[in-house]
């Protein structure tokens, strides 16, 4: 850029916006009227042929885009609220961490309807009964369940939309439509708690060990039961009572409309904010705004929501800190437990990760006193008592369809006193994969290097990779023999195993496939909890924080699989996962057990579970990991290409490999290798590992060396860096 075309813009003022464009560079307009308050506004801007909403991130005078190339800002949307500073040096602080460009990382950060033009949800308004409606609710028939109950919510006065369950607001339109209902402008309202129970001695030890300021990081680590969730509501009503803002993220499959529920019960009067991507666009983005403006007390939300902004910022809890849905595996690979931290730390806000299995890396900072640790030993409930674990060698007694004698067994004891029982397995489909025993050929799917799940209930072959699917073939397509076998069993296979054996019981399937039906997930939970089912069958979406009264025994099919993946986080999640489904069961005051069937029965993973020590388990993984030299004691990041051509993506993390920067030995850069999965969706993927012991210097080096990248060409090959991968 010559000195020239700088002196000719000096006096122009130019808007630095960032847009959802992957190149590491912001984008300049020219903005004559603009000043720095306009940063952290969202701005329309021409973009090639079309136009695009970006976010000003700066305002200068000058650009080194030369005059005649800079084009005008079509508006800055003033009359919305901006983005605060810390806020965009969250944004930044991302973006940095990651190696991933500013744009990116802002736009995808913001709920998806303020990434367009379109317009934004108006402000909430308060509902409130007419007269018509005080009519109505006297004269509408009693079968008119959900109606009379919105009705019967707004008699005591005006509500807000987003205090209302969402049964209750489902109901909203129709009620507007009769003239039963009418809009008013919001009232203030004061929240209160509910505690649903006193504390108990550990609990009110553990709620006292945090402070109510400044940052800290404490690890709640309690056995299922013991009441870690009253802990942290006490420490949100705390944080509330100051006027503050409290952050609670969940996993993925926990964050159902009962959770929602329960939170607004405990929390009556306070502005909840839920936060998912599964959410209506309209909906996630009111709730967004209304935290952007302070109108809300409690953002409760998946990984997405730590990017919630938050001015008030009092308190954090992240619950089941271990679970993977918390790292991001696309676009911006983000930990949310991770970010939640350094949210919580320029906040100065206390920040609280809940678990029965912590994550070792979380655990490994607890031990070395970085995180503070906070036991709770026993189960709450004083009648309840942990379940008895049990093996159960597949040696000494061979499964029949999957099912060992001792455990079909015990379900038989559970039917005949009017208890459940689960029989957990986690694998959805009826079997794995269909195979022909004459020629050797396997439902392999096309575009994946993975097979083809058998769903008999619907006559398909499924990838549970890409999600291709087509009918069953009705002979092999390599030799024409029409004898298929499935191999293997998945959920329908033991539902129909165990409908056989128990014909007089009922069995109900829980996993993602039946969820999908039209009970939907909480439709079947409900029919569990009203015990009109005697045996279920389910996957992990069965595992997390449901509590059936009268289930008493788990049984658990193809836990060994997890024992010897090559992921060195398998053994963690495999634990994580049986402590986790175990907790399932004897919540009451009827007694649990769990038989775990297996072929490695000394396995120290299930000798620590069958005594319920995660942390002697913890341990011995950390000790193996630092042996081995993997985190948290190595610092790691994975440089990924996928191209339809694997020699491309290959040929590209090889030239990758040559445009690294020196680093002394600082930091270790292992060969490209496929990724375990080498093939998904028709693409080729590849990766190559780089490792440091010191963050920083891995820091450094990737920041170089991205810089490299981003100026490579790299057609017909897609890349990407994941920082502390848990993928591989
Ligand atoms: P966790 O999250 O640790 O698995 P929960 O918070 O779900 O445990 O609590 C387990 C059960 O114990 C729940 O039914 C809860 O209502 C009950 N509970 C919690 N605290 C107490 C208490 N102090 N006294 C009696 N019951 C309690
Ligand atoms: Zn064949
Ligand atoms: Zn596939």
């Amino acid at each position: 850029m010559s000195d020239d075309s700088r002196l000719n813009l000096s006096a122009a003022t130019v808007a630095r916006v960032a847009l959802d464009v992957p190149l590491p560079k912001l984008f300049d307009y020219r903005a004559d009227d603009a000043t720095r308050d306009d940063i952290g506004a969202r701005a329309v801007v021409p973009f090639g042929t079309k136009r695009a909403v970006g976010v000003v991130v700066d305002v200068a005078s000058g650009s080194d885009v030369a005059p005649e190339r800079l084009r005008r800002v079509e508006r800055i949307l003033r009359e919305e609220p901006r983005l605060p500073a810390e806020w965009l040096d969250f944004a930044r602080f991302a973006s940095d961490y990651y190696h991933e460009p500013l744009g990116p990382v802002i736009l995808n950060a913001l709920p998806p309807r303020l990434r367009g033009p379109k317009a934004l949800p108006a402000p909430p308004r308060a509902f409130a009964l007419t007269g018509p409606g005080r009519a109505a609710l006297a004269t509408l028939p009693r079968r008119n369940a959900r109606q009379r109950a919105l009705l019967e919510r707004l008699a005591h006065g005006p509500v807000d939309p987003a205090e209302l369950s969402p049964p209750e607001r489902s109901q909203l339109s129709r009620a507007l439509e009769s003239g039963w209902i009418e809009a008013r402008a919001p009232v203030a309202t004061r929240a209160r708690f509910i505690a649903a129970h006193e504390l108990n001695a550990e609990q009110r030890a553990a709620a006292g060990a945090v402070a109510a300021e400044g940052f800290g990081v404490t690890v709640l680590f309690g056995v299922t039961g013991s009441g870690k969730t009253e802990v942290y509501l006490g420490l949100i009503a705390r944080a509330l009572e100051t006027g503050g803002q409290a952050l609670v993220l969940v996993p993925e499959i926990a964050l159902t409309p009962a959770l929602e529920t329960a939170f607004r019960e405990r929390f009556p009067g306070a502005r909840l904010v839920v936060q998912t991507s599964a959410m209506p666009e309209v909906e996630r983005a009111a709730g967004w705004l209304a935290a952007l403006e302070g109108r809300a007390d409690i953002v409760l939300g998946t990984r997405l929501a730590v990017f919630a902004p938050l001015a008030r910022l009092a308190l954090v809890v992240v619950d089941e800190e271990q679970d993977a849905s918390f790292k991001q595996q696309e676009g911006l690979r983000y930990s949310a437990r991770d970010l939640a931290i350094v949210r919580a730390r320029s906040a100065k806000a206390p920040v609280v990760l809940c678990s029965a299995t912590p994550s070792v890396e979380t655990f490994h900072h607890a031990l070395s006193g970085r995180y503070r640790l906070i036991e709770l030993h026993h189960r709450a409930v004083p009648e309840a008592r942990l379940p008895a674990i049990r093996l159960l060698d597949l040696g000494a007694h061979p499964a029949r369809e999957g099912l060992a004698a001792p455990l079909v067994e015990a379900i038989g004891e559970r039917l005949a006193r009017g208890e459940q029982a689960l029989v957990f397995l986690n694998r959805r489909g009826y079997a794995p994969v269909l195979a022909c025993p004459a020629c050797g050929w396997v439902s392999g799917c096309t575009r994946c290097s993975a097979n083809m799940v058998l769903h008999l209930a619907d006559r398909e072959l499924r990838c549970h990779h890409c999600g291709l699917a087509h009918g069953v073939p009705r002979a092999c397509p390599q030799c024409g023999n029409p004898d298929l076998l499935p191999f293997g069993r998945g959920t329908q296979r033991i539902e129909t195993t165990l409908a056989e054996r128990f014909p007089k019981a009922r069995v109900l399937r829980i996993d993602r496939d039946s969820a999908r039906g039209r009970a939907g997930l909480e439709g079947l939970l409900g029919r569990a909890h009203r015990r009109e089912a005697d045996i279920l069958v389910g996957t992990q979406i069965l595992a997390k924080g449901h509590h059936f009264g009268r289930l008493t025994l788990v049984g658990v099919i193809n836990a060994d699989a997890g024992l010897f993946a090559p992921d060195y986080r398998a053994g963690e999640r495999s634990f994580a996962q049986l402590q986790q489904v175990a907790g399932r069961a004897g919540r009451a005051e009827l007694p649990g057990e769990v038989l775990i069937q297996t072929r490695y029965p000394h396995h120290p993973l299930y000798q620590s579970l069958v005594r319920h020590d995660y942390a002697g388990f913890a341990k011995s993984v950390l000790a193996e990991r630092e042996k081995a030299g993997f985190p948290p004691f190595m610092f790691e990041a994975a440089l990924r290409a996928e191209s339809r051509d694997a020699e491309r993506a290959l040929a590209f993390l090889r030239r990758a490999a040559a445009l690294a920067p020196a680093s002394e030995g600082a930091v270790t850069l292992y060969d490209p290798a496929p990724m375990s999965l080498a093939r998904l969706g028709g693409m080729e993927r590849g990766q190559m590992l780089a490792q440091s012991a010191s963050r920083p210097r891995l820091q450094i080096f990737l920041r170089e060396w991205t810089g490299r990248l981003y100026a490579e060409r790299a057609s017909g090959v897609r890349w990407h860096l994941d920082v502390d991968p848990t993928e591989f």
